[in-house]
C-alpha cells in the first residue's frame, strides 16, 4: 500500500483547446501517466504516478501540457510538514526504508553562495584572457617538496601525474546506475575535452576501452568487474570508501537494472542485485588502505596514480592525513550534497558534512603536517557552476568533480526518481526503449558546451583577480570573503568577512 489516499503531490494541467490527441505524452511516460479514454474521445491522467519528470511537457507538439505542484494542502504545521506526513504514511504502507535518488534537498547551508571572490581595482592589473595568456590545466598526482637537481641537472622524474585541460573531472556513475548511452556521452566529451570521466563501481563496457586514457577506473568494497585488464585500461585507479550521499554505508543496484551488459560487465548473474558491502573486507586501518593502494600500484607497474575516495564527515582532516600517508596521489572529497543514483532517505539527508568546510579543514591539515604536495585534492558533492569552481579552487582544492551538472547537460530533469529505473530521459535506466531517446553524438556536444562555457568563465573570474593560472589560484583564500558567517565558520574556511 503506497501513499494514494493522499492527493497527489503534481498535477498534470491539459489544456483541452490545445490537445489534438495525437498520444505522444502516452507513448512518452515510461510512469503510465497519460492514456487515451476512447469512450470519452479525449486524453486523461493518472496523477498518482506523475513524477514531474517533463518529459511530456517538453515533446507535447501543441504546448497544451502544463506539470503543476499540487496546492492541496494537508493540514501541516512547522513540525510536521505535509513531506514528513507523507513518508510516515508510505512506510507504514510499505514498511520499508525510505529510498531516494539525487543529493539532499533539505534547506542546509551551501557556503559557496556566502563566499565572494576578490577582484583587481587600479593598483593591481586584471588580465584579460581574451588577449593574454591564461592556464587552465593542471596535473594531479604526487609533487616534489622542492626543486632537485644532480650534477647540475634537473631531476624532472614525477609520480604518474594526470593532466586536465581544466579543473574539472566527471564523477563516478557507474554503467547500471546510468545508461550506456550516458555513459558513452561522458566518455567521448572527456576526450575531446582532455579530462576525464569515471566508472564509478560497475565495471567498464568492452567498447570504452578506447577511451581509457581519459577513464578513472574504480575499485569499490563489491569489486564488480575488477580485473587485471580493466585496471589497465583506465588513465588512474580510484578506490572508493564513501559516498557524499551516503556515508558509512554500501551501494545496491536492484536485480532489475542488472542485465544483459550490465550483469557482464559487473561479472554477476543477470536478476541478481548488486549489493556492495558498507566497508572493504581488507579494510580496517590506514595499514590496510596502504596495502590495497600498493596492491594496486604494483599490479599496473606503479605507472598510475591511485586515488582513495571518501565522503565528507566530520573528523575529515584526521581521515585525509591517514590517506596522504597511505601512498595515494589523489585524495577525493564527495560532499553531503553528493548525487546518487538511490540511497536511503534517512542517511543522504542527515549524514555527513559540507564539501566547503570539508576541504578547507582538509587543506589547512595538510599543509599544517608538510604532506600538502604529496596528494591532490578533488572536491565533488554538488558543484554547480564555474564559481563553485572557482572558490573551491581557492579553498584549496585542484580539481572538482561533478555529476549532477554533467546530467542536467544530458537532459536530466531532476526528478529525483533514477532509483526506478524509469528515467524518460535515457539515463537513469537499463530499458531499452528508454535508453536510445540519448543520443550519445548530442549529449558529449552538450557536455563540452557545458565544460567550454565553464572554462570561460573560469578564466573571465581568475583574469579579474589578476591571476592567470590556476596553480596561482590553488589554496589563495585572501580571495574570498564571507557574507553572513559566524566566527567559527570563517575560522574554518580560513577566509575574512566581507569588509576586512
Ligand atoms: S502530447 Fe500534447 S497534444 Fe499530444 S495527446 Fe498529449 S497533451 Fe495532447
Ligand atoms: S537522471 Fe532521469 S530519473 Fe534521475 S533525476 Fe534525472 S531525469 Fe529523473
Amino acid at each position: 500500500m503506497g501513499v494514494d489516499f493522499i492527493y497527489p503531490e503534481f498535477e498534470v494541467v491539459r489544456n483541452e483547446n490545445r490537445c489534438i490527441a495525437c498520444r505522444v505524452c502516452e507513448r512518452q511516460c515510461a510512469n503510465e501517466v497519460h492514456a487515451y479514454s476512447p469512450e470519452r474521445g479525449l486524453m486523461i491522467s493518472d496523477e498518482t504516478k506523475c513524477v514531474n519528470c517533463q518529459r511530456c511537457v517538453s515533446l507535447c507538439p501543441t504546448r497544451a501540457l502544463k506539470i503543476v505542484k499540487s496546492d492541496c494542502t494537508l493540514r501541516e504545521n512547522a513540525n510536521w510538514q505535509t513531506e514528513t506526513i507523507r513518508e510516515i504514511y508510505e512506510q507504514a504502507g510499505s514498511g520499508g526504508v525510505l529510498l531516494s535518488s539525487m543529493g539532499n534537498p533539505k534547506p542546509l547551508p551551501v557556503y559557496w553562495d556566502k563566499i565572494l571572490i576578490n577582484a583587481s581595482q587600479v593598483t593591481n592589473p586584471s588580465i584579460d584572457p581574451l588577449r593574454e595568456p591564461m592556464e587552465t590545466r593542471v596535473f594531479l598526482g604526487k609533487k616534489p617538496d622542492r626543486i632537485l637537481r644532480e650534477h647540475g641537472q634537473l631531476l624532472c622524474d614525477l609520480p604518474p601525474q594526470l593532466s586536465l585541460s581544466m579543473p574539472v573531472m566527471f564523477s563516478a556513475m557507474s554503467y547500471g546506475s546510468i545508461s550506456y548511452n550516458a555513459h558513452a556521452s561522458l566518455a567521448r566529451a572527456a576526450t575531446e575535452l582532455g579530462i576525464l570521466y569515471n566508472t564509478g563501481e560497475g565495471g567498464l563496457h568492452e567498447d570504452f576501452y578506447p577511451y581509457g586514457p581519459n577513464t578513472i577506473v574504480q575499485v569499490a568494497s563489491g569489486r564488480f568487474g575488477v580485473h587485471e585488464d580493466y585496471l589497465e585500461a583506465g588513465a588512474a585507479i580510484e578506490i572508493k570508501i564513501g559516498q557524499g550521499a551516503k556515508p558509512g554505508i554500501g551501494g545496491h543496484l536492484p536485480g532489475t537494472k542488472i542485465v544483459g551488459d550490465v550483469s557482464r560487465t559487473r561479472m554477476i548473474p543477470e536478476g541478481s542485485d548488486a549489493i556492495s558491502p558498507a566497508p572493504h573486507h581488507d579494510i580496517y586501518s590506514i595499514e590496510d588502505l596502504r596495502q590495497l593502494v600498493f596492491s594496486l600500484k604494483e599490479a599496473t607497474q606503479y605507472r598510475k596514480p591511485v586515488i582513495v575516495k571518501v565522503a565528507a564527515v566530520h573528523n575529515i582532516a584526521a581521515i585525509a592525513s591517514g590517506i596522504a600517508r597511505s601512498g595515494a596521489d589523489i585524495i577525493a572529497i564527495d560532499g553531503f550534497r553528493g548525487g546518487t543514483g538511490a540511497a536511503p532517505t534517512r542517511i543522504r539527508d542527515n549524514v555527513g558534512i559540507p564539501i566547503e568546510l570539508a576541504l578547507a579543514a582538509v587543506d589547512q591539515r595538510l599543509r599544517d603536517e608538510g604532506i600538502r604536495n604529496s596528494v591532490s585534492l578533488v572536491v565533488g558533492g554538488s558543484i554547480r557552476s564555474a564559481s563553485d569552481v572557482v572558490k573551491a579552487i581557492a579553498l584549496g582544492a585542484d580539481a572538482c568533480y561533478i555529476a549532477t551538472a554533467a546530467l542536467l547537460a544530458l537532459g536530466c530533469h531532476l526528478c529525483r526518481t533514477c532509483h526506478t529505473g524509469k528515467c524518460n530521459w535515457g539515463i537513469a535506466t537499463q530499458r531499452p526503449d528508454l535508453v536510445k531517446r540519448l543520443n550519445p553524438e548530442i549529449g558529449s556536444t552538450r557536455l563540452i558546451h557545458l565544460m567550454t562555457a565553464w572554462r570561460h568563465e573560469i578564466m573571465e573570474l581568475m583574469g579579474g583577480m589578476g591571476i592567470n593560472s590556476i596553480e596561482s589560484l590553488r589554496g589563495n583564500r585572501l580571495m574570498l570573503r564571507g557574507v553572513g558567517l559566524t566566527e567559527k565558520e570563517l575560522e574554518i574556511l580560513g577566509i575574512s568577512h566581507a569588509g576586512e
